[in-house]
């Protein structure tokens, strides 16, 4: 029973790898452009200083001087190979610490030992610290991380960027977030994002809002025509602002102009933003919740009156929430819970039925009779009665 399936746990756990495995990918790729840009410039311009000094086009003191330039160019190259060397052993020491953890979970066998409790706190930081991060609580994120020794099992460099542009674009900016597309332009394309295409036309709605008609037609022809082909409905509609002032009631353009376009391009940024480092679009918090909640969602726990008080599923504002479009779970044998006290009954707490045919558990009624100078008030009708009146039911 309480064996751990390894497997499973370990199924939500590939970005946990991936992110860090990625990032030192990414970062020998571009190590591996520098190098070959400079190889190449290198090859080019020491034949061509030969050349020219061979035919007397260049004398001593300018060869000197194309001399210096390439060590200087060798010296940004090594500088920058510098940077690129501290960013991967970051990453391969992460890759190694975050195989070592997930080492250590698959040689626990059971969930009651001492070592899987400790394990799973660790799990737990992380992910809470995972959910932080994307909530925007980034310095509660790092503390949290510190004091647990546990940087290396975190991303918090990952959302200082994506942090600043947010804030950009909460104070109407496209500017940071445009810089953003274009430094990963190939990998936006791979997703097939279109978020460049909603801040260009958001740059030119800001346009059209301060009646900059002229402004507005130049930034079109220079940044929106080349969405012509895969956009044309779009851009229509857009363009046709120029004709409607921002207060206009009409539609579609009332709600081109509406501020809170800018909400849904924070959110498109986000999820383009996961996508590129590999986090899952839902926090690690949210799919293990929903995970257990799945276990316990019955058909009861959305009907105010059957809720039972120990169900999460059962609380309409917070789990129940986040368990709304999970699936029923599959019960094989039912289990009769007290309604007052939440407990299952059985035969240590057996079901009892009032005189008017509520039914509720032997223990519960036992305590409030005994509060209560033998009576008992049925919860769901108001009605009284001894606790002489109740029955004991027997179900076959
Ligand atoms: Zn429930």
């Amino acid at each position: 029973m309480n064996k751990i399936n390894h497997d499973q746990l370990l199924s939500l756990e590939h970005p946990f790898i991936k992110i860090p495995v990625e990032k030192f990918r990414s970062s020998l790729k571009t190590e591996q452009k520098h190098i070959e840009k400079e190889i190449a410039h290198l090859t080019n311009t020491v034949s061509e200083i030969s050349k020219k000094s061979q035919h007397g086009i260049m004398d001593a003191n300018q060869v000197q001087t194309a001399l210096e330039a390439i060590v200087s160019r060798l010296s940004t190259l090594k500088r920058r190979l510098t940077e690129t060397r501290a960013e991967e052993s970051l990453y391969s020491q992460r890759t190694k610490v975050r195989l070592q953890h997930l080492q250590e979970f698959t040689a626990i066998p059971t969930l009651d030992s001492d070592e899987f409790g400790r394990w799973s706190r660790v799990r737990l930081n992380r992910i809470l610290i995972d959910y932080m991060l994307r909530e925007g609580f980034r310095e509660t994120a790092s503390y949290l991380a510190k004091s647990e020794n546990m940087e290396d099992l975190v991303d918090i460099e990952l959302f200082v960027q994506s942090a600043k542009i947010e804030q950009a674009l909460n104070k109407y900016s496209c500017s940071e977030c445009l810089q953003w597309c274009n430094e990963n332009k190939s990998s936006l394309k791979k997703i097939k994002s279109t978020l460049e295409f909603s801040l260009r036309e958001q740059e030119f709605i800001e346009l059209a809002r301060e009646r900059r008609s002229q402004d507005a037609i130049a930034y079109a022809k220079k940044h929106l025509t080349p969405w012509q082909e895969t956009h044309m409905k779009e851009l229509s509609q857009v363009m046709a602002l120029l004709a409607f002032p921002p207060d206009t009631k009409c539609q579609p353009y009332k709600r081109l102009y509406d501020k809170s376009r800018w909400r849904n391009i924070i959110s498109q940024f986000r999820s383009n933003n996961f996508a590129l480092q590999f986090f899952t679009p839902e926090p690690l918090l949210n799919v293990t919740l929903q995970a257990g909640l799945s276990a316990l969602k019955t058909p009861m726990c959305y009907l105010p009156e059957h809720r039972n008080i120990n169900c999460p599923v059962c609380d309409p504002h917070t789990l129940g929430l986040l368990a709304t479009d999970l699936p029923l779970s599959h019960h094989f044998n039912s289990s009769i819970v007290c309604r007052i006290s939440g407990q299952i009954m059985n035969e240590d707490n057996l079901p009892m039925a009032l005189p008017n045919g509520y039914v509720y558990s032997y223990n519960a009624l036992a305590q409030m009779a005994s509060l209560n100078g033998g009576k008992i008030t049925c919860p769901r009708t108001g009605a009284v009665f001894d606790i002489a009146q109740v029955k004991k039911v027997f179900i076959s």
